[in-house]
C-alpha cells in the first residue's frame, strides 16, 4: 500500500450523523484514528448569496452552501429537534423503538452541552381530536425548536469538539471506495488522494445519495426504495396557523385524499419563516426556514405539503421520476422555482407580477411566477388542492385564494442497502448511516443513527 496514510475508521460525510458518529467514537475508544471528509466547507465558511442579501435566485454554487459542508443539510435549518419515533426516519424498523429514543435522547445531550436549549413543545390531544374531527391525522411528539441561528452556533461547538481528536478535511469530494482494499479516493483542491481505512462509513445525507447508489450497484450491493414525497411549499400570513404552532409549534398532519385515496403530508412547519432554494445535483427545488431573532422573522408561515407516491413493477427509480418533474419545473420557470397564487392555480391560469403584487401574501422568496399545472402531474396537483382545503377546515385561511405554492419541493429517501447492524451486507467493515442510506429523515434520528454506529465500530472485533 505503500505511502498511503492509513486510519481506523474513515467517515464520509459531515453532517449530523457523521459528526455524533464520529463523536461517538471519541468517547468509546479515543485511541483510535478517525479521519471524517466532507465536500463541502467549515461551517464558518458556508454562505448562501441569497441568505447573505447577495443574490435574488440561485446561482447554483458548487459546492451548494445549503446541503453541502460542515453541519450538513440542517446547518442552516430552522433545527426542529424531534423526539420521537413516531416520525423522522425508519429506524425502529432496525432497531428496538425505546432504544432509539435513548439514543435519540443522548444526541439532544450532546447538542444542550453545546448551547441547545431545553425547551420544548409537548403533544396536544384536544388539537389531535380537532384533526380526527375532520379526518385529518396529526402525528405527535416532543418538538424542540432550537432556530437557524441556536443551532448554527451550536453545531460550530459540536465539530471544534470534534475535531480536537478527529481529523477533519473540508472540501474533500470523494470519489470511490475500493470494497475490498478499503481504499478511499478523493479529490481535494484539484488533487487525487487515496487513503485506507479498517472500517468505512457512508455518512453522505441526501446530497451524496446519487453517488451512493451508484457505488451500491458498482459493488453489486443491493438495495431498495419505492416512495418519494413530491409537492409544494405552502406559504400564508402566519395568523392563519398560529393556534396549533403556538400550542405544539409544528403540526404534522397526514390527509388521505378522497379522490385517490394517497397520502399527502403537512410538515417542516417553519412559523414567521423564509422560503428557500435548494440545489440538488443541479435540480433546484424549495425548502423553508425560520429563526429565532424576531428581526429575521417574516409576517409568513411556510410548510411543506407532500404526496408520498410508492411505486410498483417495473419502475423502480423513484429519485429520478421527482428530479424529472422538478427539472420541468426549472425548465419552464427559466432555471428557477415556480410560485402560483392557489386562485389562480384553481382558476387554470398562470400567476404573474401582478397578480403576485397585487396578493396580500407577499412572497418571501423571489420565484417566477407561473402556473404549477404546467410541471406537476394531475395526480398529485388534485390530492394537493383537495388537502388544502381539508386543512382549510381546521385552520381556516389555509385555502385562501392569495395563498402562495412554490413548486417543486419534493422529499428523496435514498434506498436501503442490505444490511446488518447497519455493517452493508457483502461489504465487511463498511457501515452506512443517516439519510443518504434510507435510514433517517430528519435531524434526531439522524444523529441517533450516529451514536448507534458510533457504539457498534466501538464494540467491533478486530480482524
Ligand atoms: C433546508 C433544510 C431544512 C431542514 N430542517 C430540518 C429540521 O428543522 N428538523 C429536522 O429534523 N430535519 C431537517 N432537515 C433534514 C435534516 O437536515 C437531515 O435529516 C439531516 O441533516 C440528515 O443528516 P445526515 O448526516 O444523514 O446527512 P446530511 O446532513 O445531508 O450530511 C451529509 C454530508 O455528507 C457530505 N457528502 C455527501 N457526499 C459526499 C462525498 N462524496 N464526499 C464527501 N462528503 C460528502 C455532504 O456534503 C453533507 O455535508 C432539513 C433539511 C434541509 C435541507
Amino acid at each position: 500500500m505503500g505511502l498511503i496514510r492509513h486510519y481506523d475508521v474513515i467517515i464520509i460525510g459531515g453532517g449530523i450523523g457523521g459528526l455524533m458518529c464520529a463523536y461517538r467514537l471519541n468517547e468509546a475508544c479515543p485511541e483510535k484514528k478517525v479521519l471524517l471528509l466532507e465536500q463541502g466547507k467549515a461551517l464558518n465558511k458556508r454562505s448562501c448569496p441569497i441568505i447573505t442579501g447577495k443574490a435574488d435566485h440561485c446561482l447554483r454554487c458548487d459546492p451548494c452552501a445549503i446541503m453541502k459542508g460542515m453541519a450538513g443539510a440542517g446547518a442552516f435549518s430552522d433545527g426542529k429537534y424531534n423526539i420521537t419515533t413516531e416520525y423522522g426516519g425508519w429506524l425502529p424498523e432496525f432497531v428496538k423503538e425505546e432504544k432509539v429514543m435513548d439514543y435519540i435522547l443522548q444526541a439532544d445531550r450532546i447538542l444542550q452541552k453545546y448551547g441547545a436549549g431545553k425547551e420544548c413543545y409537548e403533544p396536544d390531544d384536544e388539537l389531535k381530536l380537532l384533526c380526527l374531527q375532520h379526518d385529518l391525522h396529526m402525528q405527535q411528539g416532543r418538538v424542540k425548536h432550537l432556530g437557524t441561528d441556536a443551532n448554527y452556533k451550536t453545531m460550530l461547538k459540536l465539530i471544534k469538539a470534534v475535531e480536537a481528536h478527529t481529523e477533519v478535511l473540508t472540501e474533500a469530494v470523494v470519489k470511490d471506495v475500493d470494497r475490498d482494499k478499503h481504499i478511499v479516493s478523493y479529490t481535494r483542491k484539484n488533487r487525487e488522494e487515496t487513503v485506507s481505512g479498517s472500517v468505512i462509513v457512508f455518512a453522505v445525507g441526501r446530497v451524496g445519495n446519487r453517488m451512493f447508489e451508484a457505488w451500491c450497484d458498482r459493488n453489486g450491493i443491493r438495495r431498495f426504495n419505492n416512495q418519494v414525497d413530491l409537492g409544494v411549499r405552502v406559504e400564508l400570513p402566519y395568523e392563519i396557523w398560529k393556534a396549533f404552532s403556538s400550542r405544539i409549534y409544528e403540526p404534522k398532519i397526514l390527509v388521505r385524499s378522497r379522490q385517490y385515496g394517497d397520502i399527502v403530508r403537512m410538515f417542516c412547519f417553519n412559523e414567521r419563516g423564509h422560503v428557500v432554494t435548494e440545489n440538488t445535483d443541479g435540480i433546484l427545488t424549495v425548502n423553508g426556514h425560520s429563526y429565532k431573532e424576531e428581526s429575521k422573522k417574516s409576517r409568513n408561515s411556510n410548510f411543506a405539503l407532500l404526496v408520498s407516491t410508492r411505486f410498483t413493477d417495473p419502475f423502480n427509480k423513484p429519485v429520478e421520476y421527482a428530479r424529472s418533474v422538478a427539472a420541468l419545473a426549472n425548465q419552464i420557470s427559466g432555471g428557477g422555482v415556480i410560485v402560483q397564487r392557489l386562485g389562480d392555480l384553481e382558476r387554470g391560469r398562470r400567476s404573474n407580477e401582478q397578480r403576485i403584487q397585487f396578493g396580500y401574501v407577499k412572497p418571501t422568496l423571489n420565484a417566477v411566477p407561473g402556473d404549477l399545472s404546467l410541471c406537476i402531474p394531475k395526480r398529485q396537483l388534485d390530492d394537493i388542492v383537495e388537502a388544502l382545503h381539508s386543512l382549510d377546515a381546521i385552520a381556516p385561511g389555509t385555502a385562501n385564494a392569495d395563498t402562495l405554492l412554490y413548486g417543486l419541493e419534493c422529499k428523496y429517501y435514498s434506498s436501503r442497502p442490505d444490511c446488518t447492524d447497519f455493517e452493508i451486507d457483502n461489504a465487511p467493515g463498511i457501515y452506512a448511516l443517516g439519510d443518504g442510506a434510507g435510514f433517517t429523515r430528519s435531524l434526531s434520528q439522524a444523529a441517533a443513527n450516529g451514536l448507534l454506529v458510533g457504539d457498534i465500530i466501538a464494540e467491533r472485533k478486530e480482524d
